[in-house]
């Protein structure tokens, strides 16, 4: 007997057919004899729905009734789910963050998971009963606040509780049959893979794969937890494991780029003419960070005149307006004489632990983009990765190019 925790993501509780399919899949495993916890996410486009009313509302995103409203959507499904599996002659129940309880500081809309006690789940399966469990939410003690965990949060709630009581094996069920070497609904030769390294998972999905929340990997690595992407739509009576994510040394063979991700959430920003003294770097930078927004890529161009200096940085989509205010508000503090900037850029990035010994293989991906004529703005490296940022509209081609080229296609 192993105990399992088992993830359903947004389209595969879309409706309550698709649940009655899950309920499938969580019965196969019980009646295998394993004790079942399960996380559900809410039905697809609920959060999103969520979002907009809070918005529509006039309410700050990171804010309290955010999350109280935007973690509604999971206790539906739970709900539903515990209810369809006693329909089908199974003992469950439903449970919402706080009953576990998953306990969380109070970063509202983008919490951490502190503590869970897992004692009342496993009192549970000492009578066969399923744990339905809502995902995305916890709970800050301390102001007695509902909490969620950030877009995608539900697999970093199921990784979470597999290593807080100990499961076996942490399934994440989704709408593809594992992780590929890039999104498959953007490259149709996209590859599954049969495994993948945390290291190389946790690039993927903080580049923008975001078949996997960042945090739930981190997780699983620190906590070794063993960690599976596999499909909800299989057959219930014949499921494949999907991807293993697992440690490097697991793995037999090795290539040097193992998957290619993209982000569409990017947004450079220019300032021209900025006075080149020490110091400026900081006028400019500390401000954003004050602000909580992330830099990513940075650009410092040398000046003719060498009393000037042209800089360009990237942050995401949904900072840009926030950061161009800022910067605007620090003109004299800087000393710019223009800022300009775009969201209509995207980054490409080459991910493989494979590029920790070999070289040149970004300059491989510099010169094919160039053939196809793809203009590249901005560049950054770090051990297993590299990225370029380059205009939106070349995005599936520059991705489909750098596939073919580190040889990922299927065959
Ligand atoms: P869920 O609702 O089940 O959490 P998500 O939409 O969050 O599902 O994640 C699954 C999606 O991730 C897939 O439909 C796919 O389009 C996308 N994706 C992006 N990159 C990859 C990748 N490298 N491998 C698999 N899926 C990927
Ligand atoms: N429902 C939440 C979201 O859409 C959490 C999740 O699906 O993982 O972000
Ligand atoms: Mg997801």
């Amino acid at each position: 007997m192993s105990r399992l925790v088992m993830k359903f993501g947004g389209t595969s509780v879309a409706n309550v057919e698709r649940i009655r399919n899950v309920a499938r899949h969580v019965k196969r495993e019980v009646d295998a004899g394993h004790e079942v916890a399960v996380v559900v996410s809410a039905m697809s486009g609920k959060t999103n729905e969520l979002v907009a009313w809070t918005r529509e509302a006039g309410s700050h995103a990171n804010n309290t009734e955010y999350d109280a409203i935007v973690a509604s959507g999971e206790l539906v499904t739970a709900g539903l789910l515990a209810l369809v599996l006693r329909d089908m002659g199974m003992k469950s129940r439903s449970w919402q963050g706080w009953q576990v309880p998953i306990l969380t500081d109070d970063a509202h809309g983008a919490a951490r998971i502190e503590k869970i006690d897992g004692r009342g789940l496993v009192e549970g399966f000492g009578s066969a009963e399923v744990a339905v469990i809502a995902g995305f939410q916890g709970l800050h003690a301390k102001t007695n606040r509902v909490t969620t965990l950030g877009r995608g949060g539900s697999d970093t709630s199921a990784v979470a509780l597999a290593a807080a009581i100990g499961a076996d094996r942490c399934d994440i069920y989704t709408d593809v049959d594992g992780v590929y070497t890039t999104d498959p609904r953007v490259v149709p030769k996209a590859r599954r893979l049969d495994r993948v390294s945390f290291e190389e998972m946790l690039e993927m999905a903080s580049l923008g794969a975001k078949v996997l929340q960042v945090r739930s990997v981190e997780m699983a690595m620190v906590h070794k937890v063993r960690l599976y992407v596999r499909s909800s739509f299989d057959d219930p009576a014949d499921p494949k494991l999907g991807t293993l994510i697992c440690d490097e040394e697991d793995i037999m063979e090795q290539q040097v780029v193992t998957g290619i991700a993209f982000s569409r959430d990017e947004a450079q920003i220019t300032l021209r003419d900025v006075k080149d003294k020490p110091g400026v770097a900081a006028a400019i930078f500390g401000p954003l960070a004050e602000a909580n927004i992330n830099v990513d890529m940075i650009i410092q161009v040398v000046s003719d005149d060498t009393t000037t200096t042209d800089l360009t940085f990237t942050v995401t989509g949904a900072d840009f307006d926030r950061a161009k205010t800022i910067l605007e508000g620090q003109r004299g503090e800087i000393g710019f004489t223009r800022l300009h900037g775009t969201s209509d850029v995207v980054k490409i990035s080459a991910i493989g632990v494979g590029m920790r010994s070999h070289s040149g293989v970004a300059a491989r991906a510099f010169r094919a983009l160039a053939e196809k004529g793809i203009n590249i703005r901005a560049i950054t490296t770090s051990e297993i990765k590299f990225s370029v940022l380059i205009d939106e509209p070349y995005t599936e081609l520059a991705v489909r190019t750098l596939h073919t080229l580190y040889g990922l296609d299927a065959r």
